[in-house]
């Protein structure tokens, strides 16, 4: 684990964790991890691009070390965000519950961490490992996101988890984006413009290394 990271963690009493696959990361990621930060007034939030996804196995993915890189592109110039490199360079699947863990570790007694999902993410929540000790170290915070409904959710959610877990789940509206990674990708394989969708190093650096191409 990087010098850097273990100094914000042990600095910050409130942090966001951004988990993602990041394939590539775009302007969603971005607003809605600046929303969350500024809403909950988190002192960083922390950036973490998955290894080995469990739930995308089937899916081929780019390689870390590229999807690490458009990460740091896309959040450098932000002085309250920060990537991770701990699921990356952790051997086998990446499990949220094993980041969490690490992270709580590194923080000072009382200091809190929120995890920033998107509302299609926390539909998954209930299918994740250890979801009890997740939801008992990490505050969720679910973002609203185009084409999924919140309030499906919250009655999907009341239905599978009990009342104390539910309470750690906070719904956040965040200015809507229709953009996902999957349609990032299949513009580049169909040749169409994916400008303004991502910053604009991060579509650089796509077309630089050839990615996404047919
Ligand atoms: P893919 O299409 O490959 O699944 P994605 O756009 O969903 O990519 P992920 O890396 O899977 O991106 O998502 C990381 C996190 O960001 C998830 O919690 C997801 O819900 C959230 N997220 C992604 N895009 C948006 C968006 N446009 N608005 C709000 N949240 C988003
Ligand atoms: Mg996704």
């Amino acid at each position: 684990m990087d010098f850097y990271e273990d100094l914000h963690l042990q600095r910050s009493k409130r942090v966001g964790i951004m988990g993602g696959t990041f394939d590539p990361i775009h302007l969603g990621h971005l607003v809605t991890a600046e929303a969350a930060r500024s809403e909950f007034n988190l002192e960083k939030v922390i950036f973490v691009p998955s290894g080995q996804p469990p739930h995308k196995k089937m899916k081929t993915i780019s390689s870390k070390e590229f999807r690490y890189l458009m990460t740091f592109l896309a959040t450098a110039a932000n002085p309250y965000f920060e990537v991770s490199r701990t699921e990356i360079d952790r051997p086998g699947e990446s499990f949220t519950i094993d980041t969490v863990r690490y992270m709580k570790n590194k923080m000072q007694p009382g200091g809190e961490l929120f995890f920033i999902t998107g509302a299609d993410a926390i539909l998954e929540i209930v299918t994740w490992k250890n979801v009890n000790e997740l939801l008992d170290v990490v505050t969720f915070i679910a973002a609203t996101r185009p084409g999924y409904d919140l309030n499906e959710l919250k009655s999907r959610l009341t239905k599978e988890l009990d009342n104390q877990f539910l309470k750690k789940i906070i719904a956040l509206e965040v200015p809507a984006m229709a953009i996902s990674s999957t349609d990032i990708r299949i513009r580049m394989k169909k040749n169409r413009s994916i400008k303004y969708l991502l910053p604009e190093s991060v579509e650089n650096f796509i077309h630089k290394n050839n990615l996404y191409l047919p």
